[in-house]
């Protein structure tokens, strides 16, 4: 672990790019936090606790959950003990109104964004990959049942808990989560771009090969 080295990037990507995968190596490697959105909202709605609640309809249509419930959760997140050695969104944010109120968030902390990775995979991989996706339903660890498979089907190499598909994995509510995708976050891109933060990564290729394009473009950032 490189932890004198403080890192603070926003994964962005459409569902399945990898950003969940990816993010896990370089906290891995640097000891800065995950906040993954969608993990966090999954967990809740189990839990049934006051968030959960408010998330689960939107979880099970594959739609955004409000911006001001998400930029309330991860100002909350980002003042967290665990975020002082940075950070790595994952899933966040998804419109332009969370990128600003991100903005406003951090600037408040006194810290910015390093920069913004972005990962390009075209739609037709991404729904083989959700399609073939597989959770951990203890750890969280992520497989594929063909391009990243478990030793045993349905039994996680790390810890042994059992896997599962995410529902929202369902193709019924992967190309509602595509749509959203294209008409709300992707506008993103040009968002960041414009602001000289993004660096895209191809997301096409193996686990492994798109970690070291990741830490590649971590390196040429300076990290
Ligand atoms: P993910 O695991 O990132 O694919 O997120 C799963 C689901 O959680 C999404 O389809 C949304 O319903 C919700 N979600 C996660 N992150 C956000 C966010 N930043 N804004 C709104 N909804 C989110």
């Amino acid at each position: 672990m490189v932890s004198e080295r403080v890192v603070r990037i926003v994964f962005l990507g459409p569902p399945g790019a990898g950003k969940g995968t990816q993010a896990r190596f370089v906290v891995e490697r640097y000891g800065a936090c995950q906040v993954s959105t969608g993990e966090i909202l999954r967990k809740a709605a189990r839990e049934h606790t006051p968030l959960g609640k408010k998330a689960a309809g939107y979880l099970d249509r594959g739609t955004l959950v409000p911006d001001d419930v998400m930029l309330k959760l991860v100002a909350e997140r980002l003042h967290g003990e665990d975020c002082g050695l940075g950070f790595i969104l994952d899933g966040f944010p998804r419109t332009i109104a969370q990128a600003e109120g991100l903005a406003t968030i951090l600037r408040d902390m006194g810290s910015t964004l390093d920069c913004v990775f972005f990962f390009h995979v075209p739609r037709s991989v991404i729904i083989e990959r959700l399609a073939g996706r597989r959770t951990c339903k203890r750890c969280g660890t992520l497989y594929h049942r063909i391009f990243n498979p478990p030793t045993r089907e349905t039994v996680c190499d790390r810890c042994g808990g059992e896997l599962d598909q995410r529902e929202d994995d369902r193709e019924e509510t992967v190309a509602a989560r595509l749509d959203v995708y294209e008409t709300q976050t992707a506008p993103l891109i040009d968002y960041y771009h414009r602001q000289g933060l993004l660096r895209e990564i191809d997301g096409v290729g193996s686990v492994e090969e798109i970690k070291a394009r990741v830490f590649q473009a971590l390196q040429e950032s300076g990290r």
